[in-house]
């Protein structure tokens, strides 16, 4: 079984467990949407890292958490109602996954990490989801064992992180002089960027940037998913997408 531990941007396997290969997505449609759901769901995490990056956003807290609140943001704007509840069920699949690997061997170092506690992420994404919008989207927390206590305070707790983010790309939108996201060249092939290229035309059509962010799929020798300040780049990792697959194959 595979034991990730924090580090980065997401995580990091102890060691490189993957030979370097393209991703491809796999013949399971259940699977693949799995897989697609959260590479996007982490690919809105990074973008969030991007935002603050390139707009100087100041950020009171965890950027990690500012990230993880950008993602669910933009679940939520971007899909119509059942694709958005597909992804965040596979964003908090991936973090119950995750927290199940860490519990079993948790190291107080943990604590010290600049991301919340993954079970801390999972509860977090969940209540913002739900908190956007509760009355259609309540079973779903239920289901997802949100506990009753918390349903009460998630609508405010939207309305504070999602009213932040708003104020700070207050002036954001896309025009003639603006940047944004772009694909780097060269990978029109790779089906983790063809799914990529998608999300950057949905995101240029809501927030246009100072400066280009580049965005790539790579071998990194490790799983994990990171946005690069010196290159202003996001790279999902090909290592990433098979990590998802492992995690796939547990829940099975
Ligand atoms: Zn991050």
């Amino acid at each position: 079984m595979l034991r990730p531990f924090i580090t980065a941007c997401l995580l990091t396997l102890a060691a490189p467990a993957f030979a370097d290969s393209t991703f491809v997505f796999p013949e399971d449609q259940a699977e693949t949407d799995f897989i697609a759901n959260e590479v996007i769901a982490t690919f809105y995490h990074e973008v969030g890292h991007g935002l603050i990056d390139v707009l100087k956003i100041p950020v009171l807290g965890k950027e990690e958490d500012a990230a993880d609140t950008l993602s669910v943001i933009l679940m939520d704007r971007i899909w119509k109602e059942e694709a958005a509840a597909e992804i965040l069920r596979s964003d908090a699949m991936t973090y119950a996954a995750n927290a199940d690997y860490s519990l079993d061997d948790t190291d107080p170092a943990d604590f010290a990490d600049e991301h919340s506690l993954d079970i801390q992420r999972y509860y977090a994404v969940v209540c913002l989801f739900y908190g956007a919008n509760p009355d259609a989207r309540r079973d779903l927390a239920v289901e997802l064992e949100l506990p009753e206590a918390k349903l009460e305070s998630c609508p405010d707790e939207w309305a504070y992180a999602s009213g932040a983010w708003d104020k700070v790309l207050e002036g954001t939108e896309p025009g003639p002089k603006k940047k944004g996201l772009v694909m780097g060249e060269g990978q029109e092939d790779l089906e983790l960027a063809q799914l990529l290229a998608d999300e950057v035309a949905s995101l240029n059509q809501m927030i246009g940037l100072p400066e280009d962010i580049t965005v790539w799929v790579a071998d990194c020798g490790e799983a994990n998913a990171y946005y690069s300040p010196d290159d202003k780049a996001i790279t999902i990792c090909n290592e990433y997408a098979q990590y998802l697959q492992e995690i796939w194959a547990a829940s099975e």
